[in-house]
């Protein structure tokens, strides 16, 4: 049995996934707050409480994310983009050419050649609007959690524009629209097209299927908004937050 942990510490949340072989086991998450180490430590045995399994029998753990080296208790640390690299090429059946991931603080263009290696890269990490954070600030003037913007919005009967291109100046756009009458529905409606808009002009231009992940990849109207912008297909990996986390526990040595 060859079990390896990666960790991702991220800007916004903390991922663990725990594999046996390639098989994820399992999952965790834990919002980032200050004392990372230790919640990150906590979570890890959590996962190990959770599989059953003994510390023993981890043959490697490696983080990865912003906070990496704030986790010394892992065997090593690999960049994001390798392990964003690595996780999305494996979960895409090799198949992902071009990976974007939306992050709770910063969006990453990932272009891969066909072994998987990164060719090109692109971050954007100076302005909230087109990444998660953007979502957090919307869910709390709308009163509402992000993790039901998608049902919300597929009830959005009203085209609305976002005009702001600063996530400070569209909050209190989005306060005077509410003002004005426009329902929420629209109004995040509004918010995907708007982020989606950002994030397709720091892609560029693509041919080919792209592939979505980080936790803002969750929202499924937003890969859709993304779809339209950028005339592709976009795919969504599979558990998209954990993406990173996965690449980091291939790349443990077992
Ligand atoms: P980071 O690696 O920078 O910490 P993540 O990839 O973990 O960021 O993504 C965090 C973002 O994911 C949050 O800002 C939020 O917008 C989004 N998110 C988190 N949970 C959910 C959920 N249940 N549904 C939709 N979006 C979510």
């Amino acid at each position: 049995m060859n079990v390896r942990i990666g960790l991702d510490l991220g800007s916004t949340a903390i991922k663990a996934v725990i594999l046996e072989d390639d098989r994820t086991l399992w999952r965790g998450l834990r919002s980032t707050t200050p004392g990372q180490e230790a919640v990150a430590s906590s979570l890890i045995g959590e996962g190990l409480k959770e599989t059953g399994l003994r510390k023993d029998q981890v043959s490697g753990v490696v983080s990865t994310g912003y906070g990496k080296k704030l986790f010394t208790a892992a065997g090593g640390s690999v960049d994001e983009i390798t392990a964003n690299a690595v996780g999305a090429f494996k979960l895409s059946g090799g198949k992902a050419r071009v990976v974007i991931n939306i992050g709770g603080q910063d969006v990453k263009i990932l272009r891969l050649d066909e072994r998987g290696g990164v060719v090109d890269f692109k971050m954007n990490d100076k302005c909230a609007a087109g990444t998660g954070r953007f979502l957090e600030l919307a869910a709390r003037i709308l009163d509402s959690l992000i993790s039901d913007f998608d049902d919300m919005a597929a009830r959005s009967t009203e085209e609305v524009e976002l005009n702001s291109t600063c996530a400070v100046f569209a909050e209190s756009e989005i306060v005077s629209l509410l003002a004005r009458g426009v329902k929420r529905e629209d109004v995040i409606k509004a918010l995907y097209v708007s982020i989606a808009r950002r994030v397709a002009a720091l892609v560029g231009q693509v041919s080919d299927v792209v592939y979505l992940d980080g936790g803002a990849a969750v929202n499924r109207g937003l890969a859709s908004a993304l779809e339209d912008e950028l005339f592709t297909d976009a795919r969504v990996l599979d558990a998209p937050q954990f993406t990173v986390a996965y690449g980091a526990a291939l790349l443990a040595r077992g």
